[in-house]
């Protein structure tokens, strides 16, 4: 009487075991997806992670290109300078020559057929066509043509100082205009009483009586 019970009770062991079993395993699948939830959030973490170090690795690109692109435009302007007889920190340039490349010819107060009176300027012979630059940043206050000047234009310097680029053929400012040093003016010509291509430069301090450009050029540190 007691084997039936006990045989009865391992019959509803197995089962429950069976049960149990099949009642275990689906939980162990069921177990199955949130691994792969963790799996695949783990997944997700490197994603993040691997977007955020292309990302800051094409941030840090996108900075290699700037600064190189800024080194490119220093060398660029450091170049351009030099062609300028300015060889210093291009931060710190305050004055070029206001041609590349010229031979001197008639001074500053020379007397002659030529000038009605003393020779106002420093003359630069050059070819025709030659880019004048601004030798300071300053505005430029009048194009026009002026008689014997030619095809003049006036620069005005902060401190008043006038500087005129004299015979020009052309022009690429306007008055009025703001123009840092360096940049690009016009071109040389032959207008007016001229008898050749060449830049007859004045500088006029406070807009008066000239002096000597070539000693002007000297005193801000260039070598015309
Ligand atoms: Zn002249």
């Amino acid at each position: 009487m007691s084997a039936l019970p006990r045989r009865a009770g391992l019959v509803v062991g197995v089962i429950a075991a069976v049960i149990g079993l099949q009642l275990v395993a689906p939980q162990a699948d069921a177990a199955a997806p949130e691994a792969v939830v963790r799996e695949s959030g783990r997944q997700a973490d490197v994603l993040e992670l691997a977007l955020k170090v292309r990302e800051r690795q094409q941030r840090l690109t996108a900075l290699y290109r700037q600064a190189d692109q800024r080194d490119r435009a220093l060398v660029g302007r450091k170049a351009v300078l030099a062609q300028y007889g300015y060889t210093g920190d291009p931060d710190r340039v305050r004055a070029v020559l206001p041609l590349a490349s010229y031979r001197l010819s008639a001074g500053f107060g020379l007397t002659g057929p030529l000038w009605e009176a003393e020779h106002g300027g420093q003359d630069f012979s050059t070819s025709l066509g030659d880019q004048l630059v601004a030798v300071a940043a300053g505005d430029v206050t009048e194009v026009a043509y002026a008689g014997p000047y030619g095809l003049r234009t006036i620069l005005t310097l902060p401190d008043g100082t006038e500087v005129w680029y004299c015979h020009q053929t052309d022009v690429s400012v306007y008055a009025g205009q703001h123009v840092e040093v360096a940049e690009p003016i016009g071109s040389v010509g032959s207008t007016g009483n001229s008898t050749g291509p060449h830049l007859h430069l004045e500088v006029r301090p406070d807009g008066g009586l000239p002096i000597d450009p070539a000693d002007w050029l000297r005193a801000a540190g260039l070598s015309p």
